[in-house]
């Protein structure tokens, strides 16, 4: 849905389509600059396992804070780059930047980084996730690629091939924005997964009047565990919410309750203090990244 949300956004200050794709290219060229100014940014937010409170991974998201135009959502720039190879420049950066981050962290603590399905279908991807490895020097396990149901659009033997190469590298999987995409179960048999990430609209639905959206999580969890696979469920933001998944099978929870996106700064010192621990904080968390 992120995906082509991306596009609409510009409609907002371009009259018709021909400033709308002049747009997108002005947005491109300003991307490039920013990605060669670094003037980009990694914040962080935790993946916490509900039983203990603990931090067990942390997702990287890229942030962009745009000279003139202020902040502008990866959920908007991620598909023009995509429209162009900046993307699998733009990847790099993130994952190499991701894992260096990550160098200061205890070993215990993963990074996630998302992967466009454009950069994975690169036939040049597993080489430049290789290298990131060999050159920072992080345990491979420690890395987690976030990929959304897109990246089985197109060639499935040559996906099937670069799944197959990453996991030979030692890397995880995890299958981000779970049920939304395609939703074909078939890929689930191949494709070596170790995490669902059951995506934010199904909590965000998950109310008294909506008992299927719970329904449908705990399938997802139930369908997940059958297939020894983690799950982590985005989005919760709210206590009843919190409740629901818990009630519903889910172990780790991704979403404000716990806490926003973060800059690593703020990552690096929480962690330093032996602080792993985060309790749910609801709505006081509802400050601006
Ligand atoms: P995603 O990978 O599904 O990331 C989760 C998104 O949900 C993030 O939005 C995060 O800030 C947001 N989120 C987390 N918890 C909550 C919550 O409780 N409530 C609400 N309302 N939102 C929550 P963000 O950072 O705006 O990123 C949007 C999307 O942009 C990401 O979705 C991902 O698809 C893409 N993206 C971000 N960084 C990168 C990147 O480095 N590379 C690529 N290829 N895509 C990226
Ligand atoms: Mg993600
Ligand atoms: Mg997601
Ligand atoms: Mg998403």
């Amino acid at each position: 849905a992120a995906k082509n949300g991306g596009r609409g956004q510009f409609r907002f200050y371009a009259a018709d389509l021909k400033d709308e794709e002049q747009e997108r290219q002005t947005m491109l060229d300003d991307l490039r600059l920013a990605l060669e100014a670094e003037q980009l940014e990694l914040y962080y937010q935790p993946v916490v396992k509900i039983e203990n409170s603990t931090v067990v991974c942390l997702e990287a998201l890229m942030r962009w804070e745009h000279p003139e135009r202020g902040f502008v959502s990866p959920a908007v720039f991620i598909p023009v780059a995509e429209d162009s190879d900046l993307i699998n420049g733009l990847g790099e950066w993130a994952l190499r930047k991701a894992c260096e981050t990550a160098l200061d962290w205890p070993k215990t603590v993963r990074v996630a980084v998302n992967v466009s399905a454009v950069q994975f279908a690169n036939p040049g991807f597993p080489a430049v996730v290789a290298n990131v490895l060999a050159q920072t020097g992080i345990e491979p396990d420690r890395l987690e690629l976030e990929l959304t149901e897109s990246v089985f659009v197109g060639d499935t033997d040559a996906a099937e091939k670069t799944f197959k190469t990453l996991k030979g590298l030692g890397v995880r999987l995890a299958l981000d924005d779970f049920g939304t995409g395609y939703s074909s179960l078939s890929y689930l048999r191949s494709a070596p997964f170790d995490k669902i990430k059951v995506d934010r609209s199904f909590v965000t639905s998950c109310t008294q009047q909506d008992k299927n959206s719970a329904k449908i999580i705990a399938a997802i969890v139930g369908l997940s565990n059958a297939l020894n696979m983690e799950t982590t469920v985005e989005g919760v933001e709210a206590f009843d919410q919190l409740d629901v998944v818990k009630q519903n099978g889910a172990r780790m929870v991704q979403g404000y309750i716990y806490a926003r996106p973060m800059p690593a700064e703020k990552v690096a010192e929480r962690l330093a203090s032996g602080d792993f621990r985060i309790e749910p904080e609801g709505p006081e968390q509802f400050r601006p990244d």
